[in-house]
């Protein structure tokens, strides 16, 4: 099963991938970390990236996209992976798309995760920390029992991340917007995308997740234990044999009733084939 998550920064998703990555076995692939792992392995690639970042460069498409191909064909990436923070741009999506249908790979799930841009700006902006245990607060929705005071801890001394403040989270969403919204209506037309609420509970993000990618995943695994190969082509020949029984009757049954007065030993043909048409189904349930 191969997903791309789609979501601005602060919507939940390295938390969402990784509890994916978990639940189904697949790999969360960050663009970002395969850089630094490919420039630390040394490989060719990496040092190709590497020469390009020292350069001061944007690492080209081409290259993010021969370290996906090269991450996914290792074993542990073959129950699938996650793609998260990339495809950005609509050129990447076309070329992450040439890329799997090279290897005969499919993205079988887009899932965006929909944020409401002032609710987001909210959240992150209005969160922080105590400095001495790592408790968590927010302005308006988490706070302290007693003003100022740390309920776990009783310290009195907090800390904010520096780029959680308003103006900067706005500015990454701007970003975000700017950059990802033609993604979105290039998968859509794909049929490939699909959306979950990020502004939910965390837990209720994970379950949405899973009713996406289950919806999908559950028939297969179903028809797995009893053999696919069996299975599909017994729907596909009921589904057959039905169409041919509604279609025919009403071409055979009156020149088969003439014929078989005129001529019994043909009139038998049709009668038995149709005879065996409405055994066979009757023949499978008892398998
Ligand atoms: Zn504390």
């Amino acid at each position: 099963m191969n997903i791309v998550l789609l979501g601005p920064p602060g919507a939940g998703k390295g938390t969402q991938a990784k509890r994916l990555e978990e639940r189904y076995g697949l790999i969360q692939l960050s663009t970002g970390d395969m850089l630094r792992a490919a420039v630390a392995s040394g490989s060719e690639i990496g040092q190709r990236a590497k020469a390009i970042m020292e350069a001061g460069q944007l690492v080209p498409d081409e290259v993010v996209i021969a370290l996906i191909a090269d991450r996914i064909d290792r074993p542990d990436a073959k129950k699938g992976f996650i793609l998260d923070g990339f495809p950005r741009t609509t050129k990447q999506a076309e070329a992450l798309d040439r890329m799997l249908a090279e290897k005969g790979i499919r993205l079988d799930h887009v899932i965006e995760m929909k944020v409401d841009d002032a609710l987001l700006v909210d959240r992150i902006s209005g969160r922080y920390t105590c400095a001495k245990c790592g408790a968590g607060y927010h302005d308006r929705n988490q706070k302290p029992k007693v003003d100022g005071v740390c309920d776990a801890c009783g310290s009195t001394e907090f800390k904010r991340r520096a780029d959680d403040n308003a103006e900067t989270v706005s500015k990454r969403l701007e970003a975000y917007h700017a950059q990802t919204a033609p993604i979105l209506p290039y998968y859509r037309a794909k049929g490939a995308l699909k959306s979950v609420d990020g502004m939910a509970p965390i837990d209720d993000v994970t379950v949405a997740l899973g009713a996406i990618l289950d919806g999908a995943a559950r028939p297969k695994a179903k028809a797995k234990p009893a053999g696919r190969a069996k299975a599909k082509p017994k729907a596909k020949r009921a589904g057959k044999a039905k169409a041919k029984a509604k279609k025919r009757p009403k071409a055979r049954k009156k020149p088969a009733r003439g014929k078989r007065k005129a001529r019994p030993a043909r009139g038998r043909r049709p009668a038995s084939k149709a005879a065996r048409r409405s055994r066979k189904p009757a023949r499978r349930r008892k398998k």
